[in-house]
């Protein structure tokens, strides 16, 4: 069973890059029957958004993540805030201190500053920029701030990843003048950096397998050293693609999308998304050859097909037809699914009560979903397309869509009894009036438009009198 961990620092809203990463590795461990956790690395004090937090939880809960031990969740390896684990990340520099695995540096701000100003001139210039000025020379009084910097070996050791095979990542050294990429492991604020608490906190979770974005890739051989320097094992890393570096044009100037709380409020379905989602990098494989496999899953679905052999490396293309698409699916499987279906109402009828500024009783809502819902692939539709229900319509005298639709409505709207088979055939009978000019007619008079419920439909929703009147209105 896999241990795996979603590791994000509260500094901004969940998008969906960091959404995927904590998909996989919830189903990673879930596919394996093992755990997930929530750590909070928040030791980057000048980041912190307040609200962040919580937009994790909630984003997380609404998706239908499950965490196993977190911040709230507890469990054996707790705190999961970094920032009330400073003791232990403490204890864990003495120990490297104390082999000589690591040293405190004194430099001030001004000289490191000057270190990277001068690393930028070398040819080639580097970005390792220390010259462990503090290793070799006699250290001041304890008391003047310091930062404890980890001495970093010769030569990274290469690593594996599972997408991408056996990696052998260096810095780039220049050769005349040398610098080393001793990399702080505590800042002067007794804070652990990323690096340092992430290692730490890995092995002590008892993580096994990391599961990360791409831009962490050139710090994973730091994080080996580390595990080296402990004389511990590191976990499997699984680095995948950047979502962002999939953006094309189209999408970054929709940017605004990839922010769950707006698809959330556009009526997508949690499940949706997660399906949509996973799909970044992942595909259902079939068993056979030949054997299709739809790509339409619920989370359920999903956690029992997911394999990390079957990741993609390639970029993965956003598209909102995709989205939309999947949506739509998910919504029609709702329709259909009692108790799902009355979360779905439960769900919305807050907006819809406002939309249609409490007018409506939840019972008459339920009925819209219900016919309505069959020609829609998100309940926002509603709002969007479907306002004619709840409001009167405007008629425009261009969109008429027939000759006939005066004709047409008004017969209707004489007849007893509204059946309508016996009645279009009557109507059709000894004129020149097609079945789909009845139609778009009497679409034309219930919507204002061409498209939305048809009579049927209607007529069941509002009841009799509504619907003569909407004829009659279309009339006058
Ligand atoms: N705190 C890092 C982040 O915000 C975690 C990276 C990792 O998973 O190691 O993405």
């Amino acid at each position: 069973p896999a241990r795996t961990r979603f590791a994000p620092s509260p500094t901004g809203f969940l998008h969906l890059g960091s959404l995927r990463t904590a998909l996989y590795n919830y189903l990673l461990a879930k596919n394996t029957g093992g755990q997930f956790l929530l750590r909070i690395e928040d030791t980057d004090r000048t980041r912190l958004v307040e609200t962040a937090e919580e937009n994790i939880y909630s984003t997380l809960k609404w998706c239908g993540l499950m965490i196993d031990e977190g911040p709230n969740e507890g469990g054996p390896y707790g705190p999961y805030r970094q920032s009330e684990r400073r003791e232990i990340y403490k204890k864990y520099a003495d120990l490297l201190l104390e082999r000589g695995l690591a040293y405190k540096c004194y430099c001030s701000k001004e000289r490191l500053l000057e270190l990277r100003e001068s690393a930028k001139k070398l040819k080639p210039p580097t970005n390792v920029t220390y010259d462990r000025k503090c290793l070799t020379s006699q250290h001041e009084r304890d008391e003047h701030e310091y930062v404890i910097r980890f001495k970093s070996p010769e030569k990274y050791d290469q690593f594996e990843d599972v997408l991408h095979g056996t990696l052998n990542l260096q810095p780039q050294y220049n050769q005349q003048d040398r610098r080393y990429d001793d990399f702080v492991i505590v800042k002067a604020d007794g804070m652990p950096t990323y690096h340092f608490a992430n290692v730490v906190d890995d092995h002590l979770m008892k993580i096994t397998h990391v599961v990360r974005g791409e831009e962490w890739l050139p710090s994973t051989p730091k994080h080996i050293a580390l595990y080296k320097a402990f004389g511990w094992r590191a976990p499997k890393f699984i680095h995948i693609p950047l979502l962002t570096s999939l953006q094309d044009k189209k999408l970054s100037k929709r940017s605004g999308d990839l922010n769950i709380y707006s698809l959330k409020e556009k009526g997508v379905l949690p499940e949706a998304l997660v399906n949509f989602v996973a799909l970044f990098g992942w595909a259902p494989v079939r068993e056979n050859p030949g054997e299709s496999v739809s790509e339409v899953m619920d989370l359920q679905e999903i956690v029992s097909q997911f394999s990390i052999d079957h990741l993609t490396k390639g970029n993965a293309k956003v598209s909102d037809s995709k989205l939309n698409y999947l949506n739509k699916e998910h919504f029609l499987r709702k329709l259909n699914r009692p108790e799902e279906f009355n979360k779905l109402v439960e769900s919305y009828y807050p907006v819809f009560t406002e939309f249609t500024h409490g007018k409506y009783n939840k019972e008459y809502f339920t009925k819209v979903v219900k016919i309505v819902g069959p020609h829609i692939g998100s309940m926002s539709e509603i709002e969007q397309n479907h306002m004619y229900i709840f409001q009167e319509v405007a008629y425009s005298k261009d969109k008429i869509p027939s000759e006939h639709t005066i004709e047409i409505i008004s017969q209707v709207v004489n007849d007893e009894a509204l059946e309508f088979n016996s009645l279009f055939k009557r109507i059709m009978k000894d004129s020149e009036i097609t079945r789909k000019e009845i139609f778009t007619s009497l679409r034309f008079a219930i919507t204002g438009g061409s498209s939305g419920l048809s009579v049927h439909e209607y007529l069941e929703l509002v009841g009799e009198q509504e619907f003569r009147n909407r004829l009659q209105q279309a009339l006058d």
